[in-house]
């Protein structure tokens, strides 16, 4: 969900080209050495993204503008889930040369990635910690973030910080006389 992120220049959208792909991919430590993506596995990789940050959305019952994703239908974003999670490679037992050998079922290193992902969300939206999920709303910020603590309120220490800020200067505005 958080190849999608904004910094003061705007918007930013990791998953754009198959090589963003491949350099998430080496990000969230899939190393299979044979990491490159097709332009289907992008397409696939985006549609689960945009299917997340919507079931997220939802969740969270987000108003942020950002919150707007490609995907709006929830019952799609959750078959497009259930989809990328089936693939998960299963670890198969199989004999060479009269020894064991542990393979898998993945055949490519992007849906298995996907899957894994897809994995953790099933496990986040279905799970306890749904209702622990957050829109960070801090000024500018898209991301969402588990609370993992009853008093966190921003997706990272630099959210907190920038939103501190706006409010002082909220403040300083709301107090000083107009001229
Ligand atoms: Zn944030």
């Amino acid at each position: 969900m958080g190849t999608i992120w904004a910094d003061t220049d705007g918007l930013h959208d990791d998953l754009e080209t198959a090589s963003g792909l491949e350099a998430w991919m080496e990000a969230v430590g899939v190393d299979e050495g044979t990491a490159s993506a097709t332009s289907n596995e992008l397409a696939e990789a985006r549609a689960l993204r945009d299917s997340l940050r919507l079931l997220a959305a939802i969740q969270t019952e987000d108003t942020r503008p950002t919150a707007v994703s490609h995907m709006t239908d929830a019952s799609r974003a959750v078959d497009v889930l259930n989809t990328a999670a089936r693939r998960l490679p299963i670890p198969q037992l199989q004999i060479q040369n009269n020894a064991f050998r542990r393979t898998s079922t993945a055949t490519s290193a992007v849906p298995a990635a996907l899957a894994g992902i897809a994995t953790e969300a099933v496990n986040l939206f279905g799970g306890p910690d749904a209702d622990r999920l957050r829109a960070c709303q801090a000024p500018g910020c898209v991301l969402y973030f588990v609370k993992t603590h009853h008093r966190r309120e921003w997706c990272s220490i630099a959210c907190g910080n920038r939103a501190r800020a706006a409010r002082h200067y909220q403040r300083i505005r709301q107090t000083t006389p107009q001229e």
